[in-house]
């Protein structure tokens, strides 16, 4: 079986691609004062909502497969899980399929990256040609 580890490379691909939310990344707006803030959306660093989801917790997994349904993507995304699942599988047991997708919710987040990844990569090959 394979592991299933989120990365700061992956949770910034689930903010940015799929939640369409900031990762924040900080400058010096201000040397005088040491105003610290996000050099994209100029939140202070201080900010309560200066925070980057880890993707590990429930919440997180929620917030996912809430952004795969309503952006159209669920079907797809479950389908391209099922590929990986038969892959990656030993027993091959349909019954496994779905505790494998959904009970851990660090491997279903890594999923959901990797899926955005692909697409993405598939966007820029069809636009190249
Ligand atoms: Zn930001």
């Amino acid at each position: 079986m394979m592991t299933y580890k989120m990365t700061e490379e992956l949770a910034r691909v689930l903010t940015e691609d799929l939640l369409d939310e900031c990762w924040h990344e900080t400058i010096v707006s201000d040397f005088a004062s040491m105003k610290v803030e996000c050099k994209h959306c100029h939140i202070s660093i201080y900010s309560t909502k200066w925070r980057h989801k880890k993707f590990t917790t429930p919440s997180d997994q929620k917030a996912v497969m809430r952004k795969l349904v309503d952006k159209g993507l669920w079907d797809e995304f479950e389908r391209w899980c099922f590929a990986v699942w038969l892959k990656d599988t030993e027993s091959g047991l349909l019954s496994e399929y779905f505790s494998w997708l959904f009970l851990e919710e660090e491997r279903f987040c890594v999923l959901a990256a990797q899926f955005m990844e692909e697409r993405r990569k598939e966007s820029e090959l069809s636009f190249s040609i």
